[in-house]
């Protein structure tokens, strides 16, 4: 049995749909109730509610699993991460304190650990690209980074000293349908199809930032190959995962208002924008087959439509109630 972690969110529901594809028998679990889950898999041998903050729920949970995929985490776009910081050292903490004990005490085989390369400093557009070693000295731009190294140092301890194989992967944004896209812990691509929706043709939306911060963003099916490809794999300690296209926050929008074939005009406001720039290898992801097959249009195309929906979808509740 393999147990899933933030089966409920966006990053955990897919991930449950390609093991069970895969002939997996999955536990999906989350911290919801199965009625706000972006995906419930009728093919997952269960699925159900659980506070993983909690040792003995960790315990239960994982009870006759083989391998761990630990995606659960109280987390969200910048503006969740600015608002939320005790929330996150907290809640996230104590989930990835107690689910790695727990795998450490039932012998789990592999353990698989959800990091970020917000990890990684702040950088400047033109640097060299960063390889996983050179996230030290440490520097996160914020506790969700702190947060995260932390947890990547308690992960690779734990594997060290009870034999269990520890895999890490240190996702770049991701992005696609099924995940949050209003309601702020949304990130920056569905908040900003959500705008482009909510906007029509001809509209004004409000971008945070100058406009010029430099992201990649890699779609979720992608991320998803890349994260069984690494669980499967000999590869240890951190793997950084990403589409190599980079595109400022502008640019963004543009592809945005071109799958949405609108035109809109950018207003530029005060808001958490975080770090310039990103770059960073993946060298170690590749060496084992992965590609990112989609480029950001090309994700944009899939994810733009399913977002545009909901917005008309809660537009017509209102209207409705
Ligand atoms: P998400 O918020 O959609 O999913 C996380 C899920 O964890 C949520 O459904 C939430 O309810 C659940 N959760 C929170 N607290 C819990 C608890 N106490 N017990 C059980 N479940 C709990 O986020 P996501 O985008 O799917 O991210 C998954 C993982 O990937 C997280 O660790 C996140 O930090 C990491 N990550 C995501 C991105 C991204 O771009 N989405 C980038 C870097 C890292």
């Amino acid at each position: 049995m393999i147990l899933v972690t933030g089966a409920g969110g966006f990053i955990g529901g897919h991930l449950v749909g390609k093991l069970t594809q895969m002939g997996e028998s999955v536990r999906a679990v989350d911290i919801k109730p199965l009625s706000e889950w972006w995906q419930v898999h009728q093919s997952a041998d269960s699925v159900g509610q659980a506070d993983l903050t909690i040792l003995d729920t960790c315990l239960e949970q994982m009870e006759e699993c083989s391998q761990v995929y630990n995606l659960a985490a109280d987390m969200g776009g910048m503006g969740f991460i600015h608002s939320a910081e005790c929330e996150i050292m907290r809640h996230s903490a104590l989930i990835n304190l107690n689910m790695v004990e727990a795998a450490a005490k039932l012998g789990v085989g592999r353990y698989f650990f959800s990091s970020s390369v917000c990890v990684y400093p702040d950088m400047m557009p033109g640097d060299d690209e960063l390889s996983e070693e050179q996230v030290y000295p440490a520097n996160p731009d914020n506790e969700y980074g702190w947060e995260k190294l932390y947890a990547e140092r308690t992960a690779l301890a734990y594997g060290r000293r009870y034999g269990m194989t520890v895999r890490i992967a240190r996702f770049q944004n991701c992005f696609g349908p099924y995940g949050e896209w209003d309601g702020g812990r949304e990130k920056a691509p569905a908040a900003l199809c959500r705008k482009v929706a909510q906007a029509g043709n001809g509209g004004v939306i409000e971008v945070w930032g100058d406009g010029s911060a430099v992201r990649s963003y890699t779609y979720i099916s992608d991320m998803v190959d890349g994260i069984v490809r690494l669980m499967s794999s000999e590869l240890e300690g951190p793997v950084n995962i990403g589409n190599p296209e980079y595109v400022t926050v502008d640019e963004l929008v543009q592809i945005i208002c071109e799958i949405a074939d609108r035109k809109v005009t950018i207003k530029h406001v005060d808001g958490p924008v975080g770090v310039h720039s990103r770059n960073f290898s993946i060298g170690r992801i590749e060496s084992l087959g992965w590609k990112a097959n989609y480029s950001t249009k090309d994700g944009i195309a899939k994810t733009y439509p399913w977002i545009a929906e909901q917005v008309r979808t809660s537009l017509r509740n209102i209207g409705g109630s």
